[in-house]
């Protein structure tokens, strides 16, 4: 059940990736979350709009949306382009796996959202676009104590 919700949409300028990540950093404020919770949050959200610009529009602008939806403690975020799509999803989710080597890519992207965030999923349809859903408990560390 949603309690509050946030959706942008913007161009995939480079521009807009702080943009993206501090929007999304302070729609969840108002849940007290740590510093490193929202840390981690911002991470995944540069990593996946970065995606967007770089190569589901390969440079070009393109329409970009994010989605923050709360449900008590928990933020579910997604983030979806209208992009070329991703061929192979479970091979693009390998560590070090990119498509652009010769960019200064390290092909990390994914595994950082992964790592960073409590829920993760991919999916990708070719020429259609892609949507990365991740999730992320915002009280952990007050849960572990
Ligand atoms: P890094 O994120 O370390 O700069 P990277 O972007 O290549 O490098 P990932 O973010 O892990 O690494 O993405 C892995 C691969 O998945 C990319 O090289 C690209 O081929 C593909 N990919 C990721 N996001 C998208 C997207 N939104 N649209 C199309 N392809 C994508
Ligand atoms: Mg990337």
């Amino acid at each position: 059940m949603t309690d509050n919700y946030l959706k942008l949409e913007f161009l995939s300028l480079a521009c807009n990736q702080a943009f993206a990540r501090d929007a999304v950093a302070a729609f969840c404020v108002y849940k007290n979350p740590s510093l490193s919770v929202i840390s981690d949050i911002k991470t995944a959200v540069s990593e996946a709009v970065a995606n967007c610009a770089v190569h589901a529009y390969g440079g070009e602008a393109g329409p970009v949306m994010v989605e923050c939806d709360m449900q008590g403690d928990l933020l579910h975020i997604s983030v979806t382009d209208r992009g070329r799509g991703i061929e192979d999803v479970q091979k693009a989710l390998q560590p070090f796996y990119t498509t652009l080597p010769g960019d200064e890519r390290s092909g990390m992207g994914f595994t950082i959202m992964q790592t960073f965030m409590d829920e993760f999923s991919v999916q990708s349809q070719r020429g259609e676009g892609t949507v990365v859903r991740m999730a992320k408990q915002l009280n952990a560390e007050v849960e572990n104590v």
